[in-house]
């Protein structure tokens, strides 16, 4: 690649659709605060998605999709209360390129009372707020092709309740390694649909990039 092109793509806003299939009841007020909190969490890397609340059509291009269900068929309710594993909040199937959140689950975790059965109650913005960094989390795992995690930031293994709400975003960021990773991802994902291909015509730069990532699973 020339030597020119690549500060220019990595100062660039990349723009990526984003569909996402609310299956649920779920009130607007905590749907845009979520979406609002995962946009900021990504803006950092020049990252701009544009969501598309469940599209007649399936969007071709878009590099993964979102889907909001109330909870896993098979609902874990027991022990663990402090430490709150992801994988409890939301799931990623790196293959399918599908996030699935889980509203009940994040509502039980920004509650703290991960052990009471009965269905949680919230504040808008809270849940709002929690679940737009379990979407940004499973997204990290989703672009960075991330089965494990890492030791500090968004892509931590699990959160106090009290961190998923709270006002200090320090421990919700990626880093900016990961962001750029991430980019890479996306570039690399819409070329693969032939979206970008011309815009950014040196694959090159997304093929190296892919087999580090894969090297990484
Ligand atoms: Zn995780």
């Amino acid at each position: 690649m020339h030597p020119i092109v690549l500060p220019l793509l990595l100062g660039s806003t990349l723009s990526v659709e984003l569909p996402i299939y609310v299956e649920m009841e779920l009130p607007p007020r905590a749907l845009e605060r979520a979406l609002a909190e995962a946009d900021r969490l990504f803006d950092a890397g020049g990252i701009r998605f544009h969501w598309r609340l469940s599209p007649d059509e399936s969007l071709s291009s878009a590099p993964a999709s979102v889907v909001v269900l109330p909870r896993p068929e098979t609902v874990v309710i027991s022990g663990c209360s402090r430490n709150l594993h992801d994988h409890r909040l939301g799931h990623t199937d790196i293959g399918a390129r599908r996030v699935t959140l889980w509203t009940e689950q994040v509502a039980r975790a920004v509650e703290g009372s991960w052990d009471r059965k009965e269905s949680p109650r919230v504040e808008e913005d809270a849940l709002g707020i929690a679940l737009g960094r379990v979407l940004a989390h499973e997204l990290g795992h989703l672009f960075l092709r991330l089965n494990g995690h890492r030791e500090n930031g968004l892509m931590k293994p699990s959160f106090s309740h009290r961190a998923l709400v709270g006002k200090s975003d320090r421990a919700f960021r990626f880093s900016e390694e990961d962001l750029e990773r991430v980019r890479a991802a996306i570039r690399r994902l819409q070329a693969r649909k032939g979206e970008t291909q011309l815009r950014f015509g040196k694959v090159k730069f997304c093929e190296a990039s892919r087999s580090s990532l894969s090297r990484r699973r």
